[in-house]
């Protein structure tokens, strides 16, 4: 059993929050133990051997920019200028996210990131124990039990943070201590993620700097490329239906669905069937809590305390800003459960936003970034966002480029959306467009936002 002291934390959980908030702490003092249910993928491989990657941005990035590892990250990562919609009936458009490529998002492998952050929490004083999993906690005693490799540690904690992502034993653990109020929404979708390999010429199949989208009403494929010059293709579609993972029962049906729908992908992933029948399908849900922490003894961040659908691509990036915060609140208050509290305050409003506005966002994905009300609407966005900089500001843009409080952006964006409804209901272009009464509008209905 090891020995504690009030300086000394313990993270269960390495994934991608936990080996970055071990970083943060160690590098402010504090002794940290961070256990891994998984080997060691510096020495394994990172687990399942895909590749799968996740779009990074601003909100992300600031925090890996704060823990001193943002140019080593971007050196692995592919920027993304916007979405390269490819239409059913063929051609595809690239769609900007932002206004120049100082707005940008960027790939990053999953298994690369995970590496780079535990090689620098290991060199910033992080204790890591791989093949460790948490499998029941005393909290009156503060004994952690974790198994692995036939071994039952009993490890004495002063507190425990929970960075164990969706499936969280901590807050399994927490839950038969108190009630945590807990929610859990499954979505009708799933997914599947699909490989598209390097050309003959070892280069990218489609364009490199973009998120590939197909949008089909209530399913479609994205694509993210990977700086070994390949895809990661993701199918999401209902569970259930017409067209479904269980109308689509293996590889075979899946290419046959493919070339009807996505046949413009059907010759850039040549493993399709071999694919689609070996990558498991993951669901896809909602995690609500009413109290992420038990007093001082022990804090959820990340997918533990707010697992989200990853449709707004802030998941990751949710999770790094989680770190930040609590790192912060931990230097302001020597005491762990006024510390635990306020990090708590401050962040569960906001996570609630962008899990709000990640299920939205399906809907914009699959459905709508191919109307022509959608692209109306977007046209006056942007004239709107040139009129009113600082006033009017898109929500992808607050969400994806800017630091505002997800709950703040979440606010405006449905100001916004309104008025960009009233003002396009019934047109099919800009033209007549009452600018004077819009301006007024923008002026009555927004306060400057004072850009975090
Ligand atoms: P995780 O990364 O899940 O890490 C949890 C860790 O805890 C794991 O290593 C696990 O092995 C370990 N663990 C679990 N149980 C135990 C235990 N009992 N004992 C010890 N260790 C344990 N987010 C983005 O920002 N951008 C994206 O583009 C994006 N795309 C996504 C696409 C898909 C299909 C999905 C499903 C998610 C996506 N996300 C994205 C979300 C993102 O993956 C998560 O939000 C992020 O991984 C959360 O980090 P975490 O550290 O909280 O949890």
């Amino acid at each position: 059993m090891s020995a504690t002291d009030d300086r000394h934390l313990t993270l269960v959980g390495a994934g991608l929050a936990g080996p970055l908030l071990g970083l943060l702490l160690a590098r402010r003092g504090w002794r940290v133990d961070l256990f891994e249910r998984r080997g060691d993928p510096r020495v394994h491989g990172y687990a399942g051997g895909r590749s799968i990657n996740l779009a990074l941005a601003e909100r992300g990035l600031n925090a890996l920019r704060t823990a001193g590892v943002d140019a080593d990250v971007l050196k692995q990562a592919v920027m993304m200028r916007g979405r390269m919609v490819h239409f059913r009936e063929g051609g595809e458009q690239l769609q900007r996210y932002g206004r120049d490529d100082s707005e940008v998002i960027w790939s990053i492998s999953r298994g690369d990131l995970n590496i780079l952050l535990l090689d620098a929490a290991e060199a910033a004083g992080v204790n890591l124990h791989f093949d460790r999993r948490l499998e029941s906690v005393d909290f009156d005693a503060q004994i952690a039990h974790f198994v692995g490799e036939g071994e039952d540690i009993a490890h004495r904690f002063n507190a425990l943070i929970g960075s164990d992502g969706a499936g969280s034993s901590l807050r399994a653990a927490m839950l038969r201590a108190t009630d945590l109020g807990e929610r859990v929404e499954v979505m009708p979708h799933s997914y599947k993620e699909l490989e598209i390999p390097p050309a003959l010429d070892g280069g990218f199949r489609m364009e490199a700097n973009a998120l590939h989208i197909w949008p089909r009403g209530d399913y479609m494929c994205i694509a993210l490329p990977n700086d070994e010059r390949t895809f990661t293709v993701t199918l999401f579609m209902p569970n259930e239906g017409p067209i479904s993972f269980e109308a689509t029962a293996d590889g075979h049906a899946a290419k046959t669905l493919f070339e009807r729908d996505f046949a413009d992908a059907v010759p850039l992933i040549p493993n399709l069937v071999h694919d689609y029948d070996a990558n498991p399908t993951g669901m896809l849900a909602t995690l609500y809590l009413d109290r992420w922490h038990l007093d001082g003894r022990a804090v959820l961040l990340g997918d533990a305390a707010h697992a989200m659908v990853p449709f707004h691509g802030q998941g990751m990036n949710c999770a790094f800003e989680d770190c930040v915060s609590l790192a912060s609140h931990l230097a302001l208050d020597r005491d762990l459960a006024s510390a635990f509290a306020a990090f708590e305050a401050e962040r569960r409003p906001n996570a609630a936003a962008i899990q709000a506005m990640a299920l939205e966002n399906y809907r914009e994905m699959s459905d709508r970034v191919d109307d022509a009300d959608f692209l109306l609407q977007r046209q006056l966005e942007r004239q709107l966002a040139e009129r009113h900089p600082g006033l009017f500001v898109p929500r992808y843009a607050m969400v994806s480029f800017m630091r505002v409080p997800y709950a703040t952006a979440y606010e405006r964006g449905r100001i916004q959306r309104a008025l960009l409804v009233e003002a396009t209901t019934g047109r099919d272009s800009l033209d007549g467009i009452d600018w004077d009464w819009l301006d007024h509008e923008v002026h009555a209905r927004l306060l400057p936002l004072d850009a975090g």
